[in-house]
């Protein structure tokens, strides 16, 4: 039986009216509408900023001898030792486990995050963990902190007028847009969604994702081991390098959004299935995004730092050497050609294929690839 309540911002039915009304579920149409209704970032019936969106100022490479925030480090309390002396666990100073510690954490990402969120919110750099992200996730999923009391105390924030627009806009874009069109698109789309193999993927997870030892790919094994270490990484190693691998060498969807389940502190079914499903492996066919979120190494080279002390290199497709998500990034085109050849958004990207003078060795490459995934040694 659903109770209402103020989980989220937008109600299951105010979305189905929505989405009833769309031919394609675009995030940005639904996010313009909640601006203007619940009246954020806006001034009258115009965007804050003459913008709905800055996206486009918001894609910086991690930035050069740049001095980070320290962490917020919370003290644990007796219950927290209690339970993790019951669970045989070594206690962190990650995560709060109290309302007071995750209004801790706003105020905190309020104080020294907000300012800078937009510009490296895609970026990720081994030297901090968790760049300018809010990490609030886990309390607003589990209700120690509301939608509503973020979004008020981040407008308050912006107030006082040294906040670039930029990055106020791209905060909210996350609370009143991302989460709550996610929530929306899991109860609209149903149980059955979750069964989505649309592209009949079926490599069996490779045991790289539960031991990082087991791969000499810098960027898979500094992710896992980060989540080992805190059960959190953010979007960009969650798309563009967890799902984005699972996409492109044809891991059972199921079969890695039940891992991706299992390892994040703000796991839960609505919010991990159209993520997995939809945005990350595309196994819904495109009900959700227009195109795949595929990519080689030259991506991951530019936006994180992972590439420089790798055995591989990004830029090579065939080799020993050769990355694996290059080579898998044209396996996965070639594989799909014939039915990414008709969505025009991905058709390009698939014309790119007619270029390469090395396609056939590229299929023996990646066909070793897959073979060292599977026997758990890439
Ligand atoms: C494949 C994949 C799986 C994901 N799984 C989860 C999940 O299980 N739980 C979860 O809360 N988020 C998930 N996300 C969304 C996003 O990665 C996390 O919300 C974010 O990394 C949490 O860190 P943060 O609080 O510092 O976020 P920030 O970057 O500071 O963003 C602020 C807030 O916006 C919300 N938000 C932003 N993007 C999304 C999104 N796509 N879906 C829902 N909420 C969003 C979150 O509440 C987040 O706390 C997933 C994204 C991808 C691509
Ligand atoms: S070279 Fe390839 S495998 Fe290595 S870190 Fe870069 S993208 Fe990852």
């Amino acid at each position: 039986m659903f109770h209402e309540n103020d989980f989220f911002l937008t109600s299951r039915s105010l979305f189905a009216e929505w989405a009833k009304g769309q031919k394609s579920y675009l995030m940005e149409n639904f996010y313009r509408k909640q601006r203007a209704r619940l009246g954020v970032l806006m001034n009258g019936s115009k965007p804050e900023g003459g913008e709905w969106n800055f996206d486009k100022d918001n894609r910086l490479p991690p930035p050069k001898n740049y001095t980070w925030p320290k962490y917020l480090e919370h003290d644990r309390d007796e219950i927290d030792l209690t339970v993790a002396k019951e669970l045989n666990y070594q206690p962190k100073k990650y995560w709060a486990t109290t309302r007071s510690g995750a209004l801790k954490q706003l105020d905190n990402f309020l104080k020294n995050h907000f300012a800078n969120f937009g510009p490296y919110e895609d970026a990720v750099t081994s030297e901090n963990w968790a760049l300018h992200h809010s990490l609030l996730s886990p309390y607003l999923n589990n209700g120690l902190l509301h939608a509503s009391e973020v979004i008020s105390a981040a407008m308050k924030r912006y107030a006082k007028g040294d906040i670039p627009i930029a990055s106020a806009e791209a905060f909210v874009r996350q609370i009143i847009g991302w989460r709550e069109y996610v929530n929306g698109m899991y109860w609209y789309l149903g149980e059955k969604y979750r069964e989505n193999n649309q592209l009949q993927a079926d490599v069996n997870l490779p045991e790289l994702f539960r031991d990082p030892s087991k791969t000499q790919m810098n960027c898979m094994k500094s992710t896992v081991e980060d989540i080992q270490e805190r059960s959190w990484v953010h979007h960009i190693p969650r798309l563009m390098i967890l799902s984005n691998f699972a996409l492109i060498a044809g891991i059972n969807p199921q079969q890695f959004l039940d891992w991706m389940r299992e390892v994040f502190i703000d796991a839960t079914e609505w919010v991990m299935v159209p993520n997995v499903i939809g945005m990350g492996v595309h196994a819904d066919g495109g009900t959700m995004m227009t195109k795949p979120y595929a990519a080689g190494g030259a991506y991951i080279s530019r936006m994180t730092t992972y590439c420089k002390g790798c055995h591989f290199d990004p830029k090579k497709r065939i080799g020993e050497d050769a990355c694996p998500f290059t080579t898998l990034y044209w396996d996965f085109l070639d594989r799909n050609r014939e039915s990414f050849a008709r969505n025009h958004r991905i058709a390009q990207q698939v014309r790119g294929l007619d270029r390469l003078t090395d396609l056939d060795e590229l299929r023996i490459r990646a066909d070793e690839i897959l073979n060292k995934l599977e026997n758990g040694k890439l």
